[in-house]
C-alpha cells in the first residue's frame, strides 16, 4: 500500500515536471506568435529580461503574458524598421470569449474548435493552435498537440471559462409504478446530482422532463 502510494507520488510529480516542461515550449510559442518573430528571437529577448526560469508562467497565466508582452514589446518595436508604421495597439493582449474557452491575444480569433484526437474536458490543461482566424484545442499531454508544436504551428493562450455550464438537460423515462420516481431521486442523491428544477411530461408518454445540475 505505502509502496503503491510512493509509485502514485511518483508519477504525479513526473507529470508535473512534463507540463512545466511544455509550459516552457507554450509559453515561449505564444510569445512568439505575439510578436511574429522566430522563437530564438523571443527567448533572447526573455534571456535579456532574465525571465527564462519563469516564463512557463505564460502558458497558463493571462495576467503575465499581458505583463511580459508590454515588456517585451519595446523590444520587437526597437527590431523592427516599419515602426513608425506600426499600429499603437499592435501588440496588446485582448481577451477573447468563445463560448467555453477564453482567448488572451493581440490577434482576433473567430472560432474555437476541439480537435478530434484527444477532446479535452473542462478542467483538463490544454494547449491552442492557430490556424487563420480559428484555434484548436487540445489536450496538453496529446500525442498530436506535441507533433503540431514539433511542426511550429502558431499557438495563442487558451483557458476554460470560469462559469462552467455544468448544466445539463436529461430526459427520462419512468415506469408508472408506484415509488419509482422516489427510488430515481435516491439514486440521483446517492450521486450527489443537484436537481435544479423537474418536470413532468404529458401523461400518454408516461415519461418526465428533468432538469439536473
Ligand atoms: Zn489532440
Amino acid at each position: 500500500m505505502l509502496k503503491r502510494e510512493k509509485q502514485k507520488t511518483t508519477i504525479q510529480f513526473h507529470c508535473r515536471q512534463k507540463i512545466k516542461e511544455i509550459n516552457h515550449k507554450v509559453a515561449l510559442k505564444i510569445l512568439s506568435h505575439v510578436f511574429s518573430v522566430a522563437q530564438t528571437k523571443v527567448e533572447s529577448w526573455v534571456e535579456q529580461e532574465h525571465a527564462l526560469k519563469k516564463i512557463f508562467k505564460v502558458a497558463t497565466d493571462s495576467i503575465y503574458l499581458q505583463d511580459i508582452a508590454n515588456t517585451l514589446k519595446l523590444y520587437a518595436l526597437q527590431d523592427t524598421l516599419l515602426f513608425p508604421l506600426l499600429k499603437k495597439d499592435r501588440y496588446r493582449i485582448k481577451k477573447q470569449n468563445l463560448k467555453i474557452i477564453v482567448i488572451y491575444s493581440n490577434h482576433n480569433v473567430s472560432n474555437v474548435y476541439f480537435d478530434y484526437c484527444c477532446h479535452p474536458k473542462r478542467g483538463d490543461d490544454i494547449v491552442g493552435f492557430k490556424k487563420g482566424n480559428d484555434v484548436f484545442v487540445h489536450h496538453k499531454l496529446c500525442e498530436r498537440a506535441a507533433s503540431l508544436m514539433e511542426q511550429d504551428e502558431p499557438m495563442v493562450f487558451v483557458k476554460w471559462t470560469r462559469e462552467a455550464p455544468d448544466r445539463y438537460k436529461l430526459i427520462v423515462s419512468l415506469d408508472n409504478k408506484k415509488g419509482s420516481l422516489a427510488s430515481f431521486l435516491a439514486y440521483l442523491a446517492k450521486m450527489q446530482i443537484n436537481l435544479v428544477t423537474i418536470e413532468l411530461g404529458k401523461s400518454e408518454t408516461k415519461g418526465m422532463r428533468i432538469i439536473l445540475k
